[in-house]
Order: structure tokens, then C-alpha cells, then sequence
């Protein structure tokens, strides 16, 4: 795809929202699975150092990039990304071509359910359904397992004949899961990792006020509630530093 660019190295899709939808339909309506990656600033940086990550994220049918990380690099590197599409907000429109369609997602990831909660999944599932009522669910599966329980959890997703699968394992876990198993899916066309998302539909984790989405500024929200996040907030300055010193030097658009 013409539109797709290299950021530190590391392949991004440029594209707004209408067209990042355009490429997912085609994804759901061709044979085998196709991955969608939402990599912000931090997995950029992450996917300089792991050369794994790097090609999971390039053979991706999709890469959407996220954060304001990247639509400060896509000016410096003078990359057209006119419109953010955050993780969050593609899962959402995701979620109305699945309920207009008549698609069933799986969702699977985040905590499983203690004494007092069902599990963040069931919760969000339970949100989602809220919102998009004709939306068909067709399974869960918390995120806390040990590898032998993957081939389980392969079987219970296919057979669940879901068309679509969310994976909320935060990165790479999520991506590597999905590349791992990307020739078992039976029924499921695409799926997408969502990092902390299901959290935030279920309501467990807050999503930053409409001023920080706004400008740029989620980041500091996540910082402020959660100051435990600093060294991985540290790499947002790193990130640009390299942007900003490397990008243009070593010719690595
Ligand atoms: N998670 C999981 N299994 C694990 C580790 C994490 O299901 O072994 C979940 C966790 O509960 C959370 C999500 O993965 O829902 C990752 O959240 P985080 O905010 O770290 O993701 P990010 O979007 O920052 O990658």
C-alpha cells in the first residue's frame, strides 16, 4: 500500500478513518487472518529494538498508528496524517460494522472475574451490548493464562465461529499471540490488539477527559492517575528525540 511509511524504521499506514475502515472491510470479507496493529509511540520505540515485533507489525494487514507521538513524527517527517485514529475509537467503529453486519466478535484479555466482578471481558461485553444492542457476541476469555492453555483458548475462539477477535494482552503479547496462532483461526477473518481498551469499556480504567483527547494530552491524564507509568512515559521524549535527530538524518522514512 502506497500509503504505508516508516517511522524510526517501522512501517505505519497514513491514512484517516474512513479509509483505515475501507481496508478492514476488505480484510473481512477476504479468506485467512489479517492482524490490525494500533502501535503508539512506545511500540514504535519497543519495535526498533525487537526485530520480532518489527515484522509482526509490518505484516500486518493493517497498521493504524495511535497516540501523539506519531502525529508529531508524521509532521517532522512531513507524512499527511490529517485525522487520529486512536485504538479506541477504531475498536468502536469496529464494533458498529460488526453490529450492522451481523458479525460476532470474540473478546479475549484483561482480568478474569474475582468474588465480586465478572470478568473485565463480560463486563465490556455487557457495555458494548449496551451500546450496540444487535451486536453478537460470541465469547470471552480473560488475558491470565500460561501457554499450554493457548491451544484451549484457539479452540474455544474457533469454536465459537466468531468472524472477528479482540486481543487485549497490552504489546506485544497481544500481536504475538495472534501471529503464533494466525493459520488455526477458523472462522475469525481479523482481529485487533487493543491494549487496555476492554479496561475502558468495561469502566475499570477511565478514559482521559474530552480536553486531554483533544489536545494530545492522554498521556498526562495516564501519568497524573497512574505515576507508577513514568518510566514508560519517558519513552514518549525519547521517542521524538530520535524522530527528531535520526529520522531525517539516516534515511530511514
Ligand atoms: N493483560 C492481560 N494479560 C497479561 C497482561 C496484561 O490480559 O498477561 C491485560 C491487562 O489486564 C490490560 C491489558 O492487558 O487489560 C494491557 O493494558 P495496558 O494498559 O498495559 O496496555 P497498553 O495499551 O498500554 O499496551
Amino acid at each position: 500500500m502506497d500509503k504505508r511509511k516508516k517511522i524510526l524504521g517501522i512501517d505505519v499506514d497514513i491514512i484517516n478513518k474512513d479509509e483505515a475502515l475501507e481496508i478492514f472491510k476488505e480484510l473481512m470479507g477476504k479468506e485467512g487472518f489479517d492482524m490490525i496493529v494500533t502501535p503508539n509511540s512506545e511500540i514504535i520505540e519497543n519495535a526498533t529494538r525487537d526485530a520480532e515485533l518489527a515484522a509482526l507489525i509490518s505484516e500486518a494487514g493493517l497498521i493504524i498508528p495511535d497516540g501523539i507521538g506519531l502525529v508529531y513524527a508524521s509532521k517532522i517527517l512531513g507524512y499527511d496524517l490529517s485525522e487520529r485514529v486512536t485504538g479506541v475509537d477504531f475498536l468502536t467503529e469496529i464494533l458498529a460494522y460488526l453490529s450492522d453486519t451481523g458479525k460476532s466478535i470474540y473478546l479475549f484479555g484483561s482480568k478474569p472475574a474475582n468474588e465480586e466482578t465478572e470478568s473485565v471481558a463480560d463486563m465490556a461485553a455487557s457495555k458494548m451490548k449496551e451500546k450496540f444492542p444487535q451486536l453478537r457476541i460470541a465469547g470471552t476469555h480473560h488475558g491470565y493464562f500460561k501457554q499450554e492453555d493457548e491451544s484451549a483458548i484457539v479452540s474455544d475462539i474457533n469454536a465459537s465461529g466468531a468472524d472477528f477477535l479482540c486481543v487485549a494482552l497490552g504489546s506485544p503479547k497481544q500481536e504475538k499471540f495472534m501471529k503464533a496462532h494466525a493459520s488455526e483461526f477458523t472462522s475469525v477473518r481479523a482481529g485487533i490488539g487493543v491494549g487496555g481498551s476492554l479496561d475502558v469499556w468495561a469502566g475499570t480504567v477511565k478514559r482521559a477527559p474530552e480536553f486531554y483527547q483533544k489536545h494530545g494530552l492522554e498521556w498526562l491524564y495516564r501519568f497524573a492517575k497512574q505515576p507508577s507509568r513514568w518510566k514508560r512515559m519517558l519513552r514518549l521524549p525519547v521517542f521524538m528525540g530520535k524522530v527528531v535527530f535520526g529520522g531525517r538524518n539516516t534515511n530511514n522514512l
